[in-house]
């Protein structure tokens, strides 16, 4: 039997490494390789970290065949790539999370992270468009290992983390303001009309921003443009999200399933609950190819899960149900590693080795 599984983020990485044992396997993805997603700020300041949470997709896919290139169309007998290729299935599983306007090797995004680590090391002054966890994240790893930087955080909501409660936030704001890093709420800038020479930004309320280096951490796009004329089109909610069953399939479609951040799943989008997706579905599959019956397929429970946003190597705010936690304590329970150990690891991987 044949799986097709687009998008090599982490839930699909997990998904075809797992199903490879029993399966013949090909996962579709722009990029040959699989990066540990909240790692990248970190891998941004901190080079050696970058080597470590990227990985090229054949370390683990040994069993497995890798097409490189998007996914531009779902029909219900193959997927349909943007180099003219048509991928047949007999079972389809989608984990296009987030597009990605990423470079095709690992050697080539390690370079981005050198040169971007680079700008930050020469840069007296930086500013970040984007007040959510990416910005908010990069802005306490800069103001921590370059705390004589000036950093401008530039944000268009009238408070920073919105997905997350008002105290959480205010946590964040205090620490990055500690650490000197200006905040500029209910603000924004126009990235369309910046230079890459422009060393002088003005705000949509007139505020003139100075900085040598700017980074733009504005949301990325739900990866669904591609579905829109596809089988599966009409079970896009209103977001672009896939509407999936308890099973993890899209609109009741019996070998079209969805996992990670591309579902409509009621709960935190988080990569450790897309890695359990990921395990699901392939135990779905496992059983539907042994000719296992429907009412036998494993069901998925929206987990509640806590929010969490690092704020350098040590401190972190993290938001529970009804409480909200700052500083060293949270930070405490979050492995230094940021979890590529673990993520290295349910790949099959040795992390103590640095593939390259
Ligand atoms: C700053 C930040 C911090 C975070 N911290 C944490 C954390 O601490 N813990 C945690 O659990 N989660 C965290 N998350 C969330 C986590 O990163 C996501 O939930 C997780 O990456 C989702 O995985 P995914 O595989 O579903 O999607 P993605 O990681 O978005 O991967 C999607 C993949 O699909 C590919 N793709 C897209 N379009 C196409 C196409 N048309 N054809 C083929 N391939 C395509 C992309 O190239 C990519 O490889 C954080 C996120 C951010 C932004």
């Amino acid at each position: 039997m044949r799986v097709v599984v687009v998008g090599g983020g982490i839930a699909g990485s997990v998904l075809a490494k797992t199903v490879q044992q029993f399966a013949d396997v090909v996962l579709i993805d722009p990029k040959e390789f699989f990066e540990v997603p909240w790692a990248d700020l970190r891998s941004t300041v901190e080079l050696s970290f970058a080597e470590r949470s990227v990985i090229n997709h054949k370390e683990y896919l040994k069993n497995g065949r890798l097409i490189t290139s998007a996914a531009i169309d779902l029909t219900d007998k193959e997927v349909v790539t943007a180099d003219g290729c048509l991928i047949p299935y007999d079972y389809v599983v989608i984990a296009t999370g987030h597009t990605y306007n990423s470079v095709k090797t690992r050697r080539e995004r390690l370079q981005k992270f050198q040169e971007d680590n680079l700008k930050i090391r020469c840069a007296n002054s930086i500013m970040i468009v984007g007040g959510g966890p990416t910005g908010v994240e990069l802005a306490a790893e800069i103001a921590l290992d370059y705390p004589d930087k000036k950093v401008t955080l530039v944000h268009s909501g009238p408070r920073l983390l919105q997905f997350i409660g008002p105290k959480a936030a205010a946590k964040a704001f205090e620490w990055l303001k500690s650490r000197n890093v200006e905040v500029l709420l209910e603000q924004s800038i126009d990235l369309d009309s910046i230079s890459p020479t422009d060393r002088e930004f003005r705000t949509s309320t007139g505020e003139l921003v100075l900085a040598d280096y700017y980074f733009s951490c504005v949301g990325k796009p739900i990866g669904s443009s591609w579905l829109q004329e596809s089988i599966v089109k009409g079970y896009l909610d209103r977001k672009g999200r896939l509407m999936v069953d308890e099973n993890l399939r899209v609109g009741g479609l019996p070998n079209v399933f969805a996992i990670g951040d591309i579902t409509d799943i009621s709960e935190m989008k988080q990569g450790v609950l897309a890695q359990r997706h990921a395990l699901l579905v392939a135990k779905n599959l496992k059983l539907l190819m042994r000719g296992g019956n429907d009412c036998k397929l494993a069901r998925y429970r929206p987990s509640r899960t806590s929010a969490r946003v690092s704020l350098g190597r040590k401190d972190a705010v993290v938001q529970f149900s009804l409480i909200t936690f700052s500083g060293f304590v949270p930070g405490m329970f979050w492995p230094r590693d940021l979890f590529t150990v673990k993520t290295t690891k349910l790949l099959g991987l040795d992390s103590k080795q640095v593939y390259l």
